[in-house]
């Protein structure tokens, strides 16, 4: 594990909040250079595909050289990332429903008003549209993060100092 992946590991031991971060992504992002999140548009799509290239290898990788009885599926569903940044496997938004696309259901549908939040079907759509119907208009939808994302999203918030720092020793790695 590199410096800043381990000092980030040190910071999620302090919260006591490691073991929300999968250990596939952990991994991943011990020796990628970058710390992917839904990037909204601040990267070009060649970038985009090139950092997932690179991370969902890195997946692939843990996959094979590491011990874990989880099936290959369950953990790319925690780990791999998709172009937007998010996760690769997209879970339905509507509250209470866990249903994983490429698991549970064939494919995810996005919300055609704002293209910002997936739905397993027009039920699950329907029951969260009262709810929806006003970030649907303005478009404020938070794109879909995995929970080791949020995880790291929200304790970088306590750590907001150190932040930066663990993300440019991360960026700098090998340079
Ligand atoms: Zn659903
Ligand atoms: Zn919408």
């Amino acid at each position: 594990m590199d410096q800043g992946a381990e000092f980030f590991a040190q910071q999620l031991r302090a919260v006591g909040r490691e073991d929300d971060v999968d250990p596939a992504y952990m991994y991943a992002m011990s020796r990628a250079k970058f710390y992917p999140r839904p990037w909204n548009g601040e990267i070009s799509k060649i970038e985009a595909q090139t950092r997932v290239a690179i991370w969902n290898t890195l997946v692939d990788k843990y996959i094979l050289n590491e011990y874990d009885s989880r099936s290959r599926l369950e953990i790319e569903i925690e780990a791999k990332i998709g172009l937007d940044g998010g996760p690769l496997f997209k879970q339905c938004e509507a509250k209470g429903c866990t249903n994983v696309e490429g698991r549970d259901i064939n494919k995810l549908k996005y919300c055609s008003g704002c293209k910002l939040v997936y739905y397993c079907s027009t039920a699950c759509q329907g029951e969260s549209w009262k709810e929806h119907k006003k970030e649907c208009a303005a478009k404020t939808h938070r794109p879909q993060m995995s929970l080791s994302q949020w995880t790291i999203e929200q304790v970088a918030v306590t750590y907001s100092a150190a932040l930066p720092e663990i993300l440019n020793i991360a960026r700098n790695r090998g340079n």
